[in-house]
């Protein structure tokens, strides 16, 4: 059995319905989609818990009780009285996705808050997963005492894995941004960079290059996504590139990447297999970008196109 602990924020998400100024809520955020994904993946004998903070309000409650019921531990979920959970809203202008946030105050910002919180979260976990949204959410001595905290895991045998999935906007500059990022890389054993991002802040010429810097950063295990491009996995005397099926009706990208890491750490978690865990990352990730939508159940029909008008 392999417990896994994902850290970070869990928003509320405001999706619009057909209806003119009708929303659905949901709930998704970067390290819950991939956590999301991983229960559905992983079999049923390991354990997938999520660490952040919510408030005392109905839609904290309603949040737990969604993560409750997708099967993920909630057990140490800090709840807040000053807060409560970010929200984010998708606005639809002529097919165009864009996105307005209201997360500046949210509890997960605090969730190092609680003494001692964290390390309860992670005894007896096999590994702990974050991502850059993580790191960007937090005051700056709460992110030191997160990258300490994970270096305590991984000194016990604890293993590490970070996505770096670069938001700027979340940062003062960046230069907090990479310099946090290239910590973060100090303290993983897995990471998970997403190549076109890396190459922007970066500077990195090819896809190999962004893999190197993490290698040389110390980490073991190096797996570069490049979109519908190559994706190569480098780790100690072993470099893999593996090309995924073109998707060719992209509905939506959101959680490409997220979704990817999961069906990636799942299938390696199973058997080792590098390239088989290209295979089941790749599957995965097409599977969810054909749909609409960051969390999509894993038998949902292929979404058939509109009719053509008078056809
Ligand atoms: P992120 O969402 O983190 O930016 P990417 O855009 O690199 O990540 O996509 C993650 C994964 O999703 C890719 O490695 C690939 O497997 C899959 N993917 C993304 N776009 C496509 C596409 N157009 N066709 C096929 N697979 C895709």
């Amino acid at each position: 059995m392999t417990r896994i602990v994902a850290i970070g924020e869990c928003m509320v998400e405001l999706a619009p319905c057909p209806t003119p100024d009708t929303y659905r809520a949901g709930f998704a955020g970067d390290t819950l989609n991939t956590a999301w994904y991983l229960r559905k993946m992983l079999a049923a004998e390991h354990e997938v818990a999520y660490f952040t903070a919510v408030g005392h309000d109905d839609m904290s409650q309603r949040m737990v009780a969604f993560l409750d019921a997708a099967g993920i531990v909630t057990a140490h979920i800090q709840r807040r009285h000053d807060s409560t959970v970010g929200l984010y809203m998708i606005s639809l202008n002529n097919g165009e996705r864009s996105f307005s946030y209201w997360r500046g105050q949210s509890a997960a910002r605090r969730m190092l808050d609680g003494e001692g919180a964290l390390q309860a979260a992670l005894a007896g976990a096999d590994m702990a997963y974050i991502s850059g949204i993580t790191l960007a959410i937090l005051p700056d001595c709460d992110r030191a005492r997160l990258l300490h905290g994970l270096q305590v895991f991984r000194d016990s045998g604890g293993k590490v894995v970070f996505d770096p999935n670069l938001r700027p906007r979340l940062w003062p500059d960046g230069a907090a941004m990479t310099g946090a990022v290239m910590q973060a890389a100090a303290v993983s054993d897995i990471c998970l960079p997403s190549y076109e991002d890396e190459a922007d802040w970066f500077g990195d010429a090819t896809p190999d290059a962004t893999a190197q810097r993490y290698r040389d950063a110390g980490v073991g295990l190096v797996v570069v996504k490049n979109g519908p491009g190559e994706i190569m996995v480098v780790a100690d005397g072993q470099r893999v590139t593996f090309a995924p099926e073109p998707v060719l009706d992209v509905v939506d990208t959101t959680a490409a990447g997220d979704s990817f890491n999961a069906g990636f750490l799942a299938s390696y978690l199973d058997d080792g297999d590098l390239e088989r865990a290209c295979v089941a990352a790749a599957r995965l990730a097409a599977h969810v970008i054909s749909h609409s939508g960051a969390l999509v159940a894993l038998d949902a029909p292929p979404l058939v196109p509109a009719p053509v008008a008078g056809a």
